[in-house]
């Protein structure tokens, strides 16, 4: 161990954003009785630093931010990386969906860009999926046993032509979930859905509800 945890920490997530903690502790809440949401840290709660993601896919890149945090703290920690991965590109931006436009972060730029590659693209070709792996890495420790468990879940929908709604970030103005994943929708972005909505069908709530069972077990 490499850095001070804070006492009663039984968990970390490799997150910077708020958001995405609270949305991990309700998850948590849900699978776990009594579950105390102070037992559950941030990557921001500690001074590690970020790890240099060079894996080649969602689960190589959530792997290397889990292991780091894991090694640094000695507890469990959870990680997840995602992007949105387009049929008529093969599957891009994928991996590369935070820095497609060239630089990292730049959300606009990036839709922006999707957008003017896609414009010759037809309806019926606009298919799309946002793709999210979270991994769990439990280091070996006197009590437990060390494992790493990997989820891979997809959001399936289609690209609009120009952006709709001021919800959500990254790409979520131009993509209309599917039917299946979004039952009785009205073909809304889900830039135009709330943070529950959305999380109650994400690539990324799906890939976090399906690790709870092995969460769960760690309280
Ligand atoms: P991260 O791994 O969650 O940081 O996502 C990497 C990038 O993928 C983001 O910067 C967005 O461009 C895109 N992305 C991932 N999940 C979503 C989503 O739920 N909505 C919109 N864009 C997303």
């Amino acid at each position: 161990m490499v850095v001070a945890v804070p006492q009663g920490a039984k968990l970390v997530l490799a997150t910077h954003n708020k958001g995405k903690l609270a949305e991990f502790r309700e998850i948590l809440a849900q699978a776990i009785v009594d579950f105390d949401p102070a037992s559950v840290i941030s990557a921001a709660d500690l001074q590690v630093p970020e790890p240099v993601e060079d894996g080649i896919s969602f689960a190589a890149n959530a792997t290397i931010k889990a292991n780091a945090l894991a090694q640094a703290t000695g507890l469990p920690a959870v990680a997840d990386d995602s992007g949105l991965c387009v049929d008529v590109l093969g599957g891009a931006p994928g991996i590369f969906s935070a820095r497609w436009c060239g630089h990292h972060g730049d959300d606009a730029a990036n839709l922006q860009l999707l957008l003017d590659q896609l414009s010759d693209v037809k309806d019926p070709h606009r298919g799309a999926n946002f793709t999210c792996a979270a991994v769990l890495v439990v280091p070996e420790s006197a009590d437990q046993k060390g494992r790493v468990v990997f989820e891979e879940h997809r959001m399936y929908g289609r690209l609009l032509h120009q952006s709709i709604g001021e919800g959500g970030f990254g790409y979520d103005p131009i993509f209309v979930p599917s039917q299946e994943d979004e039952p009785g929708g009205q073909g809304r972005t889900s830039a135009q859905m709330s943070a529950a909505e959305k999380n109650a069908i994400s690539h990324r709530g799906q890939a976090l509800r399906a690790l709870a069972p092995q969460l769960a077990q760690l309280f």
